[in-house]
């Protein structure tokens, strides 16, 4: 195999799924774009770096889902950035020596990681006492900004004075981000 100077950066979820907020639904038209993706990448060898899934080190497996309004905390920034910060020093060794950073893949649509859409709503509170429950979980809208995640990694890169492109995986995604890391 010939081997390139391309490096892509993943959230952790490309390559290990079981760190998702657990699904009671099948999943899988997202599950066969996912490995598509991972094929693609690794077919044009480009090497991968797996980000860390700051929900998975704060909350655990058994986290519920949540919205961007929830993790938008200074402690939950603060752990991104935490998470962030040797893979900060990773890219700008890489980048030192001659290494070709395609970019940033996130996950369009989750809380932490999306990147050119995120989720939001009014939840929060004690579940078993809302009687508005499904009101409630209803009042989630998908907004075209990025995650909490992605904004401190985003951040952080411009504190060195580095650009990154970022893409956003989503079910349709794969051959615009195929075309521009290719
Ligand atoms: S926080 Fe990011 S890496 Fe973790 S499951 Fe969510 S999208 Fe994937």
């Amino acid at each position: 195999m010939i081997s390139t100077n391309k490096i892509i950066l993943v959230s952790h979820c490309i390559l290990n799924v079981n760190s998702k907020v657990e699904s009671f639904i099948e999943e899988f038209e997202r599950e066969e774009a996912r490995k598509e993706l991972v094929k693609l990448i690794i077919e044009n060898n480009i090497s991968i770096i797996q980000l860390p899934c700051p929900e998975q080190i704060m909350y655990g497996s058994k986290r519920w889902g949540h919205v961007k309004d929830q993790f938008d905390t200074p402690h939950f920034r603060r752990i991104c950035r935490e998470e962030f910060k040797t893979y900060l020093y990773q890219i700008q060794e890489y980048i030192n020596n001659g290494h070709e950073i395609l970019g940033i893949l996130g996950i369009d649509g989750s809380p932490s990681c999306g990147v050119s859409l995120t989720c939001r709503g009014e939840w929060g509170g004690e579940l078993g006492s809302n009687k508005n429950l499904s009101r409630t979980i209803d009042s989630i809208i998908y907004t075209e900004e990025k995650g909490i995640f992605i904004e401190e990694i985003e951040s952080m890169l411009g504190e060195k004075g580095i650009k990154l492109d970022m893409f956003g995986f989503s079910l349709d995604s794969i051959e615009k981000i195929y075309g521009s890391i290719n």
